[in-house]
């Protein structure tokens, strides 16, 4: 470690926090507007970057601004990455609790630095501040619900990072008390301030994986789903019921399919209007939604039609959550809709060789059935294999 200078790691991180804050910024600005944080992560780069400058120029600035006002910048900077953090996960940014820590922090470092000239006291002020900051950026990545490479890595570089300021802050303990920032070549300080822009870079590369997986989970979001009802387009129910299909053929499990078709849709439309009969279909598909278990998915197939797939659901699992949905449809949500019911045909895979277009036309059939009975109905399909 000796044998690399920090100023020429601080120098470097200033490039690399200024080129990421660029990127984060051109991203945010045009191609992912609905995934947010981005802004905050660019602010906190730049804020780091202006930090890891002026920390360079120690020796040839006052210390108030090679010292005092970029440890104030860097604790800023993970507020910001905090920040980011929340908006991105979707949560309500609440910033009291973080910045009451860097005010007492920042008068902290105000008495140690102008009242009480105590470098080791400063250093013990920073360190242990930013460790709690980072765990905190840590500890929301690990609240995500969608984990993946990129949220584990960065979540991992959080806390590796607090790690290294822990032990900063608890070898300032153990240090001679005259010590001054000019007189410290310890290691472990070596270390400290070669660990900034590291981190800044390593965790602007996770954070920009995990807006780019995000990003891609949205993508594919738009492109598989209805608009209206925020379920699966037809085309691509139709994919995943050929996918189901094979899967539960190999392993010779169970699989059904549902029919739905809402009743006297016409009739809904020319009694209420068209935008009335919209909050139905909107309603029926989230209340579908609500009893699916995990593993089940629904799709749009036609205007007021349905086609829900059941991996692993016998035919008579398949007609009890048939009956359910058909229960759950009549059941008033709320005055703005219209009372309606549904009338639901299913169909189940047998041994032998059923391919979809034979499943999807006698669950039609049993549609066709439960229609012909009176509506509001369930039928269970005659198969002819
Ligand atoms: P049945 O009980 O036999 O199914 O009678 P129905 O009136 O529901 O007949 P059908 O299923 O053939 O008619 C579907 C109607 O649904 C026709 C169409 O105008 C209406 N529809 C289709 N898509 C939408 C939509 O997105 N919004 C609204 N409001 N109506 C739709
Ligand atoms: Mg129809
Ligand atoms: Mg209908």
């Amino acid at each position: 470690m000796s044998g690399i200078d920090p100023l020429a790691f601080i120098i470097l991180s200033t490039a690399l926090g200024t080129l990421c804050a660029f990127v984060l910024f051109v991203l945010g600005s045009g191609l992912v507007r609905d995934i947010n944080g981005l802004g905050h992560w660019g602010a906190a780069c730049i804020t780091m970057a202006a930090a890891a400058f002026l920390f360079a120029l120690r020796g040839t600035i006052p210390v108030f601004l090679s010292s005092f006002l970029p440890n104030l910048l860097v604790a800023a900077g993970v507020i910001a990455m905090h920040a980011s953090l929340t908006e991105f996960g979707g949560w309500e940014v609440k910033r009291a609790p973080l910045f009451l820590l860097a005010g007492v922090a920042g008068l902290a470092l105000t008495w140690s630095t102008f009242v009480q000239d105590d470098y080791r006291v400063r250093v013990i002020i920073m360190s242990s501040t930013l460790t709690a900051l980072f765990i905190a950026c840590a500890r929301l990545i690990i609240r995500l619900k969608e984990k993946g490479f990129a949220e584990r890595l960065t979540a991992f570089v959080f806390l590796a990072t607090s790690v290294v300021m822990l032990a900063r802050c608890l070898a300032a303990f153990f240090q001679d008390s005259g010590l001054t920032l000019n007189t410290d070549t310890s290691l472990v300080h070596s270390i400290y301030m070669g660990t900034f822009p590291f981190s800044l870079v390593a965790l602007s590369v996770g954070f920009m994986l995990m807006v780019n997986r995000a990003m891609q989970m949205k993508l594919e979001f738009l492109a598989t789903r209805d608009q209206m009802t925020g379920v699966y387009r037809r085309d691509a129910i139709l994919s995943l019921l050929e996918q189901t299909l094979v899967e539960s053929q190999l392993a010779r499990r169970p699989m059904s399919v549902l029919i739905m078709d809402l009743d006297d849709f016409k009739d809904i439309n020319d009694r209420h209007g068209h935008l009335a009969g919209d909050r139905v279909i909107i309603d029926f598909s989230s209340k579908v939604l609500n009893i699916l278990r995990r593993g089940d998915t629904i799709g749009r197939y036609g205007g007021e039609e349905f086609l829900v797939l059941l991996p692993g659901a016998t035919k008579e699992d398949a007609y009890a959550v048939a009956d359910r949905i058909r229960t759950m449809a009549r059941e008033v949500s709320s005055k703005e809709i219209p009372a309606y019911t549904v009338s639901i045909g299913v169909a189940s895979l047998l041994p032998g060789h059923t391919d979809s277009v034979t499943l999807i036309d006698v669950a039609d059939k049993a549609l066709y059935a439960a229609k012909k009975a009176g509506k509001n109905h369930v039928k269970l399909a005659y198969h002819p294999l």
